[in-house]
């Protein structure tokens, strides 16, 4: 009989109960027990709502008190050198010397997992590294799921998704690791026989990615290993894609079952069902596990009795890949439009969904007759909703033309009348946008929700940090100034806010590291700007000086990727439904007198698919949504970009397409390495690389950032050159904030006064 499962289920809780633990135990308000206790706490929580809603597993090892990717490096013992802790000493409390860095040592390094907005550790192996098996914490939580009296599933990251995401500390391959850590994996998977467990679930999506010959034979190599002696089964799972293409490959593998996402790779399956040689089970990835809608049962069901009927209980069915991307529970939404909350489901309501197919399979559709109807009734008001479609957006979208995303002069042209228009010294500086979102800020934010400050009082009080913040610039001597964001919780969310077709959940948190979680807007219908959102702060801020203050708003792209997005249209329809309401707001500044306009997009080259065979299709639309945004102004507006935290050499071209007069970029982090990559492109608009840290308290010393301004002139010619920090200052305090400034505008004057010596002589 058919069987349901989960990959994983959101690590959290429903209230974020994780992160206060964290955080609580982090600034030693409590003790590591309980820590420990909230997150034996959670772990039985997920159990329960798996049982309750009749999984045939219940799903063990997949929770981490601050990331998965770490616990595996530490059950393997991957401990790097330089943080002097002997693999074997490393529990729960040293762990966070890795996860957070100490005095003496930064932490591992952060990135994405795959396109998710979730951040994992980066396991740093040494060339030469020994792998240890140090599994108590891991066997802990199985043992716990099993002592719950169900049956358990443990999962691990498979050893090749392990290794390709680590890196190696020291020249060499990583390749060259896998035999002595397959030794590692074949003991804990023998441990896990012993302890009577039938099937583990062994994670490797990075088959759904491009894999270079060598790594394809490594699989081969060492699922052959693994198949080797005493273990439990295996469910070889891969997600946020399909695996056509090493279909052959998969289909050899001696593992005795495979999961596939077939909400990214819905058309895989009938090539997939073919290559799954018999015996083999297969378990459906049928439910979105990274948005948030409902799911079509009928559809689904339709898709899935075929296949039940032909593999009988070798069908499993499941979400298409770990519940993590969702928020636990819709239980706590009441502010949510009530249609719309009707058409979505969370990680519970799609535990629910589960058992709903699984017993229209096992007992046949009458027994759920009345989840059915309601999934139809659903999805029916959705597709006819008023709140989905509008017609002027529609009407609008169709007379968008070419023209409508190009400037009327190139650059080149551009550039002149902007310099006549700004007076700008040589090397300006300028900030990124926001300043420090201070307590008073955020107690101010949350009397205005809770209905005690009322709009007038609260827009005062945004009126005097703007005030502020202006005052602090013109004291500092910066050239371009910003009106600081005070007014925004977020730079996504502040917009979703003001946009028609965008949804706010009060609890929908998503981990995005550690105990940072994020709270995506859900775009539900067709996005309208009602009325201008940005021109009375912006305007305000201008009143006060006689320098320029540029506008700030969010790219259609950043909006898009750091919302829940329709799964009704292909995302560059909404991407472009964003940007004609991000294009009408930077006309409205322009109206107003702004003459700089930047438009975030930190979230650009994220979107990026994970085949390199798809990113020219996603660049071409993605590049055409900022320039729709960006194109409606004259040549004599000057618009900026802003982009931070990622590898932009490889779309250097697709940013300079972007043919935004001046690129504000995160660079000191890297030493200016990035600065050498738009050097050899020969980037031709201005640039204003990043000259020093955000995200450290520490303040720069001038000498310092003026030698990161030195690199930039010998890489960039010093005339399309600016000086910013590397992002914006909303997380730090003012008095670190002013102090840095201060450096970096003496700098800037430092090296400008060298400069203008040099064209003397
Ligand atoms: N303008 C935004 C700020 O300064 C940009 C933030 C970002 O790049 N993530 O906060
Ligand atoms: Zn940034």
């Amino acid at each position: 009989m058919a069987l349901t499962h989960i990959l994983g289920y959101p690590r959290i809780g429903e209230r974020r109960e994780l992160k206060f633990a964290l955080e609580s135990y982090w600034q030693g308000q409590s003790a590591l027990e309980a820590l420990e206790l909230t997150c034996d706490e959670l772990a039985a929580q997920r159990w329960r709502r798996q049982r309750d809603a009749g999984t045939g597993w219940l799903t063990a090892g997949d929770f981490a008190a601050y990331d998965l990717m770490l616990d595996h490096a530490l059950m393997f013992g991957a401990v790097p050198a330089r943080f002097g802790l002997a693999p074997a000493a490393v529990g729960l409390a040293e762990s966070f010397a890795l996860a957070r860095g100490t005095a003496q040592q930064p932490a591992l390094e952060m990135t994405k997992w795959f396109d998710t907005n979730y951040h994992y550790l980066v396991p740093e192996l040494a060339p030469d590294q020994r792998f240890s098996l140090h599994a108590s914490r891991y066997l802990a939580q199985v043992d716990a799921a099993l002592a719950t009296g169900g049956a358990v599933k443990p999962v691990l990251i498979g050893p090749l998704t392990f290794l390709r995401l680590s890196k190696l500390d020291g020249p060499g391959e990583r390749l060259a690791l896998l035999p002595q850590l397959l030794e590692v994996y074949a003991e804990l998977l023998e441990t896990l026989h012993r302890r009577g467990i039938e099937w583990v679930q062994l994670d490797e999506p990075v088959l759904v990615t491009d894999l270079e010959t060598a790594w394809q034979d490594a699989f081969e190599q060492a699922y052959a290993r693994l198949a080797v002696g005493p273990r439990p089964r295996l469910l070889l799972a891969t997600y946020f894609g399909p695996v056509l293409h090493h279909l052959p490959l998969i289909g050899a593998l001696p593992v005795d079952g495979l999961h596939v996402d077939l909400v990214r790779g819905a058309s895989q399956l009938g090539a997939v069902a073919a290559a799954l040689p018999s015996g083999r089970v297969l378990s459906a990835g049928v439910i979105d596990g990274r948005n948030i809608w409902r799911t079509d049962l009928r559809r689904v069901l339709k898709q899935l009795q075929p296949l039940q009927a032909e593999l009988g209980d070798r069908l499993w069915i499941a979400p298409s890949c770990s519940l993590l991307h969702v928020p636990c529970s819709l239980a706590h939404e009441n502010r949510l439009e009530p249609q719309v909350r009707r058409w979505l489901a969370f990680a519970d309501e799609k535990l629910g969904e589960l058992e709903v197919l699984r017993r229209a399979l096992v007992d046949g559709e009458d027994s759920v007759q009345e989840a059915l109807a309601e999934s139809d009734a659903s999805l029916a008001a959705r597709r006819h909703s008023r709140l989905v479609t509008n017609d002027y957006v529609t009407k609008r979208l169709a007379s968008v033309d070419d023209s409508m995303a190009r400037r009327t002069a190139p650059f080149a042209e551009r550039i002149v009348q902007q310099r006549q228009a700004l007076q700008l010294p040589l090397l300006p500086t300028t900030t990124i946008g926001s300043f420090p979102q201070t307590p008073e800020i955020r107690a101010a934010r949350a009397a205005h929700r809770r209905g005690e400050l009322g709009a007038f009082d609260y827009l005062q009080a945004m009126r005097r940090e703007i005030r502020h913040a202006v005052e602090q610039q013109e004291n500092l001597g910066l050239d371009v100034l910003v009106h600081g964001e005070p007014e925004r919780n977020d730079m996504v969310e502040h917009f979703a806010e003001h946009l028609f077709g965008f949804g706010i959940t009060e609890n929908g948190w998503v981990q995005s590291y550690g105990s940072r979680c994020v709270k995506p807007p859900i775009i539900y219908g067709d996005v309208y700007r009602p009325e201008a959102m940005t021109v009375d702060t912006t305007r305000y801020a201008q009143s006060l000086t006689s320098k320029p203050v540029k506008g700030m708003l969010t790219g259609p792209v950043t909006l898009l990727q750091w919302s829940f997005v329709r799964d009704d249209q292909p995302r560059e329809q909404t991407a472009r439904q964003l940007a004609l309401a991000i294009r009408d707001e930077v006309s409205d500044l322009e109206k107003a007198g702004i003459r700089i306009i930047q438009i975030d997009e930190p979230a650009f080259r994220e979107g990026l698919p994970l085949r390199r065979e798809d990113w020219p299709a996603y660049l071409d639309w993605a590049v055409n949504a900022f320039r729709l945004a960006a194109c409606g102004v004259a040549d004599g507006t000057q618009i900026h970009t802003h982009m931070c935290y990622s590898e932009f050499n490889d779309i250097l071209p697709a940013i300079a397409a972007l043919d935004a007069d001046v690129i504000t970029i995160e660079t000191s982090r890297s030493r200016m390495e990035l600065l050498d990559g738009f050097g050899a492109f020969a980037y031709p608009n201005e640039i204003g690389p990043g000259v020093y840290d955000i995200h450290s308290p520490r303040v720069p010393g001038v000498e310092e950032m003026q030698q990161l301004l030195d690199r930039a002139c010998q890489v960039v010619d010093p005339r399309r050159l600016w000086v910013n920090p590397d992002c914006g200052l909303k997380t730090r305090r003012w008095t670190e904030t002013m102090a840095a400034l201060r450096h970096m505008v003496e700098a800037a004057k430092a090296v400008r006064a060298r400069l203008t010596e040099e064209a003397v002589h």
